[in-house]
């Protein structure tokens, strides 16, 4: 039978969870969900000095905002913690000294100067830079005289000679790397904590870890994996790693390119359900090639099989369609929740919910971030800036006589329905026998500041009688 599926997403704490790695957990999480599997959170916190405080809260938040939960992890917990690393430096020390006792791990007393040293030296001569094995073949003895000296030291695997190594990755299939290429990786540094290589296998393992998922970048590292799973005498998981993230120069998408956290997209107005889609179609694509996906329905057609070994795109004006077409399709009262902060930073006055829906609904179609809808709607809060050139249309005679025949209109009739202030536009155009530009643009400057906005019954009825009135006042007043 089948091992049950279990993936995880095993960050290290060393900033704010960013779109990349939004992917990693969000394909984790559909796995996981598309099969009746266990999604696992796992902080690899084992690299302290690149530790950054705050960011084990925010990977949580943000998968807690985006709606990836997970089944096991951090605050939760599970039956195979704990879920950080640095809980359980215990478990690896016993693992480090069965592979030292294998002879496939050693110790290595080589100082940070003599490393780089080696290093420089390899490079001046165009070679691989990786360890020269200096410390290979020390005797028991000579260990035990400079550990009793007190030297500091780090356990190194001891990689084979002139073996190639072969992986079958789900994504890219047979892959044989030579281990000519692969240096005696550190597994347990100098304060004793385990590196990823070590630490991630073990865990994998003792989480009874099925697939690991994870960016490209890690494939060259596999080899070491494999061999550490082989001297402990385990099964490795299925290794799926993931297409890098391109910008659309194709060139590797990195830090130095922005700041790709998802606080940022978030705080940037992008909703999560446009975020959750267009971090799922980096690097998937469905059968028919569809491009709007709910979490929901990402859960139903997601398979590993349709991830694709090339590089994906990380296109930032697919990410603007996608929440576009959110804003405009999703729960009205909704979008007008997750926009109100963007409107109280203008200070607008919201104190009317319906007009602020109104205002949502006539805006949301015109944009693609959710604080770009202030632009528009400040039009319908704030006090109208008439431009010198709109003021000489508004002057005129024609235009006058307009803004007249709507004051009327709005005096005798109070509460005019949307259709019914329809149909009185078209009889105003009739009964004034002023068409066109002359007989739109005096209106619209003088409800909306601008010759171009929004049809007239929309106007009215977002900004309700009183304020139509006074605008129509303010300006024929001019
Ligand atoms: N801690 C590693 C990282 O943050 C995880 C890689 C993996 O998933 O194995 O990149």
């Amino acid at each position: 039978m089948d091992k049950p599926i279990r993936v995880r997403f095993a960050p290290s704490p060393t900033g704010m969870l960013h779109l990349g790695g939004v992917r990693t957990a969000l394909y984790d999480y559909l796995m996981a969900k598309s099969t009746g599997g266990k999604f696992i959170l796992r902080i690899e916190d084992t690299d302290q000095s690149r530790y950054v405080e705050g960011s084990v809260e925010n990977l949580i938040e943000s998968l807690q905002k985006l709606g990836i939960h997970f089944d096991e992890g951090p605050i939760i917990g599970g039956n195979y913690g704990p879920y950080f690393q640095s809980q359980r430096l215990d478990i690896y020390q016993g693992y480090v000294d069965e592979l030292i006792k294998k002879g496939v791990a050693y110790h290595c007393f080589c100082s940070k100067e003599e490393l780089d040293q080696m290093r420089q030296t390899q490079q001046e001569n165009n070679l691989t830079t990786k360890y020269n094995g200096k410390c290979r073949s020390l005797t028991q003895e000579e260990i035990d005289k400079k550990i009793s000296e007190g030297l500091p030291y780090v356990i190194r695997l001891k990689m084979p000679e002139n073996r190639s190594f072969s992986i079958e990755d789900y994504i890219r299939g047979h892959v044989e790397i030579d281990s000519s290429l692969i240096d005696d990786q550190v597994i347990l540094k100098t304060d004793k904590f385990p590196t990823y290589h070590l630490a991630a296998v073990i865990d994998d393992h003792l989480m009874e870890i099925s697939h690991v998922l994870r960016g490209e970048e890690w494939l060259p590292s596999t080899p070491k994996h494999i061999f550490i799973y082989e001297n402990l005498g385990w099964t490795p998981p299925i290794w799926v790693h993931l297409p890098l993230l391109l910008n659309v120069d194709r060139s590797k998408l990195s830090k130095r390119h922005g700041d790709f956290s998802v606080d940022n997209y978030l705080k940037m107005g992008y909703l999560k359900e446009s975020i959750i889609n267009f971090v799922a179609l980096l690097g998937w694509h469905s059968a028919d090639d569809r491009e709007l996906y709910t979490l929901e329905e990402l859960t139903k057609e997601f398979s590993l099989q349709r991830v694709n070994k090339a590089g994906a795109i990380f296109d930032i004006t697919k990410l603007d369609w996608m929440n576009g077409m959110y804003m405009r399709s999703l729960d009205l009262g909704y979008i007008a929740d997750e926009a109100e902060k963007y409107f109280l930073e203008k200070d607008f006055d919201l104190s009317d919910r319906t007009k602020y829906l109104k205002v949502i609904e006539d805006s949301r179609g015109r944009v693609s971030t959710l604080p770009q809808m202030t632009e528009h709607a400040s039009h319908y809060y704030i006090d109208l800036v008439i431009s010198e050139e709109d003021q000489l249309i508004l002057v005129k005679e024609s235009s006058k006589a307009v803004l007249n025949w709507y004051l009327n209109l709005l005096t005798q009739n109070e509460s005019l329905t949307k259709e019914q202030t329809a149909e009185a536009v078209k009889k105003g155009m009739v009964e004034l026998a002023i068409k066109g530009k002359d007989y739109y643009a005096p209106i619209r400057i003088a409800l909306f500041g601008s010759a171009h906005g929004p049809d007239i019954p929309t106007l009215i009825d977002v900004l309700g009688f009183e304020l139509t009135i006074d605008r129509l006042k303010k300006a024929l007043a001019l």
